[in-house]
Order: C-alpha cells, then structure tokens, then sequence
C-alpha cells in the first residue's frame, strides 16, 4: 500500500498536476460542430455538464436555422420579450456591425440560405435573388455566438472556482486560468491547405482565439469555389485574399465577430482597423499562403511578417 502511494505521489510530481486534483474531458455536438471542454481543479464535472447545458440553451435560443428561436421569431417579424442578456447580445451585435462599418453584419441569415449554406443545398444564387435576400435583413449570428458562447463558458467557471481550462468550440478556442506551471497555453492555427499546424499562438489566462476559414465551409461549382463568408457589400464570398483570419483578445463575442469582419475587410484594410483598436491581435493567412501577425501576437513555428 505504502509503495503503490509512493508511486502515485511521483507521478503526480512527474506530471505537475496535483494527484488528488479533478479533472474532466468531455467531447459533445453544438451549435452545428464538435466541442471538447478540459477542466482542471474544482468541481470539474458538474463545470463541464454546466457548460453543455449552457452551450445547449445558447443554440436553442439562438440558432437561425430554428424557426422556434428567438432569431427564427423576430425574423418573421413576432414581438418576442427579450431578456436583459438577449437585448445586450442583439445592442452588442449592432454595435460591432456599425464598428466594422458593416463587414460584420449579423443579419445575412437569407443570403447565407440563398447560398444554401444552411441547408447544404449548395446553389449559385441569380444577382436578384442576391439582391433581395441582402433586403430581408434577417438575423443571423453565427458568425459571433460560439465566442460568445466561449466567454460565458469563462464566466462560468470563473463563479464555479475550477482552476483552469481549455476549451475548443468548433475550432474556436477559449482558455481559462493559468497552467500550474506559469507556461503559456499554446494554440495551434490550423493549416487551411492540411490536417497540421501551420503555426502555434501562444496566450496567457483567459483569453479567446477565434479564427474564420474560407475552407471551414465551401462547395465547388463551374469550376469555382464559394465559401461561407460572405461579403456584406455583395452578397458573394468575400474575396478578400484570405484564406483566414484568427482574433485573440478577451471579448469573446468581439473577438468572433472581428475574425469574420477582419475577413471580409482584407488584410490591408484589417490591418488598419487594428491599428485603430486596442483590444485585439490577429493573424492573418493569405490564399498564397504567407502569414502576417499583429505586434502583440507570440506566434512560432512558422516564418510571418510583423504588423505594426
Ligand atoms: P465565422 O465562422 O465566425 O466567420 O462565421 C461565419 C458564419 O457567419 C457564416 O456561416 C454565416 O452564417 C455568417 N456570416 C457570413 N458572412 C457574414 C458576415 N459578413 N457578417 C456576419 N455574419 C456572416
Ligand atoms: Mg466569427
């Protein structure tokens, strides 16, 4: 008994981690993707059931597709009582629109479908079909919930007193506290053109690393590739040079909604919005492959050039 303690006690020492210390690891579907939430310290498997739950009541309330939802009702023009958070939300979605001057725009719900991406029935739409989905003016926040969704998740373990996690939403990530031992949580940027990395963010505490692909989702016709990000101005994938764009700060929500803006605006234009901001970094990757980090970004594995 005394050896088989012993032997415990080392490897708790070998692996840094305290022995007697909870932790859970637990895969789930949401909001349309894979997610895998690891928390360590605490009540860690109520914290991970806790934030399924949420992460489930999030979507319910939310997904655009659902014509129960709180979108799927306003969309068709119901006066729904909004909550306290869901009005901040839809304040937060408008603000973030008008300060991406309309790249971000939460209410392309109907261009998205005249695409068919919500239904995977991928089409080329006619200009007046474009035209007059753009008009409907739908809601449609899938481009900034999951990091919405990854700063409540926070927020939560925060009141619940876990010491650290990480979270992967869908390729959205959302770290929480510090490691034991005081090293970065290292995040790898995925390469569009594999399955391997093409680069490793490093980031300390709670911080969200959100990145919006062109080759996440897309279809192939006459030849030609559309993806699902679309730009606001026409309707059409944006075709901006990227190929993707990752946002770390500490605003979830803002963090998802720049990546996607920051995509459709082009990493010139981006460029310059963050040297207008100060609560984001980005890395941008362009369709020829080269990889460009703002100032504070601590990017390795991969050569790239600095924004200033
Ligand atoms: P993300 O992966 O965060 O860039 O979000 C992409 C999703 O947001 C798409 O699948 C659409 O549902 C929606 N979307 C597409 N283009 C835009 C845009 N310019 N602004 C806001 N939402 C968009
Ligand atoms: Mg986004």
């Amino acid at each position: 008994m005394k050896r088989l303690l012993c032997v415990i006690l080392i490897c708790a020492l070998l692996t840094g981690c305290s022995w007697f210390e909870q932790s859970a690891d637990v895969d789930f579907w949401c909001m349309d993707t894979y997610m895998n939430v690891k928390i360590w310290g605490g009540p860690a498997d109520s914290a991970a059931q806790e934030i399924q739950d949420m992460m489930n009541a999030l979507h319910t309330t939310w997904s655009a597709a659902n014509e129960q939802s709180l979108l799927g009702k306003l969309n068709v023009g119901m006066e729904v009582e909004l909550t306290e958070e869901e009005a901040t939300i839809l304040d937060r979605a408008e603000a973030l629109s008008l300060r991406t001057n309309g790249a971000f725009n939460p209410k392309m719900r109907a261009v998205s479908r005249a695409w068919g991406f919500y239904n995977l029935a991928y089409r080329v739409p006619e200009q007046a079909e474009i035209d007059a989905a753009l008009a409907q003016e739908q809601w449609d926040l899938g481009a900034a919930m999951k990091g919405y969704a990854g700063q409540k998740a926070a927020a939560l373990l925060e009141a619940m007193k876990v010491d650290r996690a990480i979270l992967s939403l869908g390729g959205n990530i959302q770290t929480f506290g510090d490691k034991p031992d005081g090293s970065a949580w290292q995040i790898a940027i995925q390469n569009p053109y594999g399955e391997d990395a093409l680069g490793i963010i490093s980031v300390y505490g709670t911080k969200s690393v959100i990145t919006s692909g062109s080759y996440q989702r897309f279809f192939e016709a006459n030849g030609q590739r559309y993806h699902h990000i679309l730009d606001p101005e026409t309707g059409y994938p944006a075709d901006s040079g990227l190929i993707s764009v990752t946002v770390i700060g500490t605003d979830g929500m803002t963090c998802d909604a720049l990546s996607t803006a920051l995509f459709v605006m082009g990493l010139e234009e981006g460029s310059d919005f963050w040297r207008q901001s100060d609560d984001f970094e980005a890395v941008f990757v362009t369709e020829d492959g080269r990889i460009y980090a703002t100032e504070g970004v601590s990017l390795s594995g991969c050569e790239f050039e600095v924004i200033r």
